[in-house]
């Protein structure tokens, strides 16, 4: 029997681990199977039986032997509250994955990269740092408080810089864009902006305008 389509793009999963990281976001860690991806891309996850999927950016490196997804539990959320509920050994339904959010493979030693994330935004730049240690980079986290700066550890010191909105004790107090306006611009870098659409379109605006050429500008938007 020939199996439709779109079940040729589905993998049913096993899942191995759930990390809490605070009480609203926690790391889910599936089995991989036979989905190779390119560092920066999303996959589309459900649960069986239910016909919604979401969106999440992967969180785990390349060559990792399982996948890792960074989700933050929405209040009044479809689906990511069920995720939250679900436990080791149930199964997720696990698209291909897809996406352009990713590294040009030739600029990996020659450029510098300014990762700015919103919230479950760094998501994909954890993993593109953990596929590629070695690459020139900084991060600004945009956060509330600094309970949300997810997993700081496994990035160089001096390299993450959380900004806090709420709390004064990130790196920076104040938003990522009030970081940007304060703090001279890299024209040069190549920047990468994940998470809220209100972050991204302000923070675009301030790096253009400092010089930032559109082409050196990449963006995706979670909601
Ligand atoms: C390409 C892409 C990658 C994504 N990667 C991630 C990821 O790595 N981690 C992650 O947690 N989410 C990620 N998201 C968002 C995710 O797909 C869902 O939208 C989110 O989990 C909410 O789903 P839900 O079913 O609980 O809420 P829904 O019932 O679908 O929506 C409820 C409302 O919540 C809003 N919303 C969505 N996300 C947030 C948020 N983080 N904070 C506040 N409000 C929100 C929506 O705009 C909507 O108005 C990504 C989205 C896209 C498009």
């Amino acid at each position: 029997m020939i199996k439709p389509s779109v079940e040729k793009n589905v993998r049913i999963s096993n899942l191995i681990d759930i990390r809490k990281l605070t009480n609203s976001a926690f790391v889910l860690r599936f089995e991989k199977h036979d989905l190779s991806f390119t560092a920066g891309q999303h996959i589309a996850l459900g649960i069986p039986d239910i016909i919604d999927t979401r969106e999440y950016s992967i969180y785990s490196a390349e060559n990792d032997e399982a996948m890792e997804v960074l989700i933050k539990e929405v209040e009044e959320g479809f689906m990511s509250p069920k995720f939250g509920k679900l436990v080791v050994g149930q199964k997720v339904k696990v698209m291909k994955p897809v996406g352009y959010f990713t590294i040009n493979k030739d600029y990996l030693q020659s450029k510098r990269f300014v990762f700015i994330a919103s919230g479950t935004g760094i998501a994909p730049f954890h993993s593109i740092i953990k596929s590629y240690p070695d690459i020139n980079y900084s991060i600004l986290h945009g956060i509330r408080t600094s309970e949300e700066a997810y997993e700081r550890n496994e990035y160089t010191a001096g390299k993450y810089i959380a900004c806090t909105s709420r709390d004064k004790n990130g790196d920076f107090h104040g938003r990522v864009t009030d970081y940007l306006q304060q703090n001279s611009i890299d024209t040069q870098a190549i920047y990468y902006l994940c998470g809220n659409y209100e972050m991204i379109d302000e923070a675009y605006g301030i790096l253009e305008k400092a010089g930032v050429k559109p082409e050196n500008l990449k963006a995706e938007v979670y909601f």
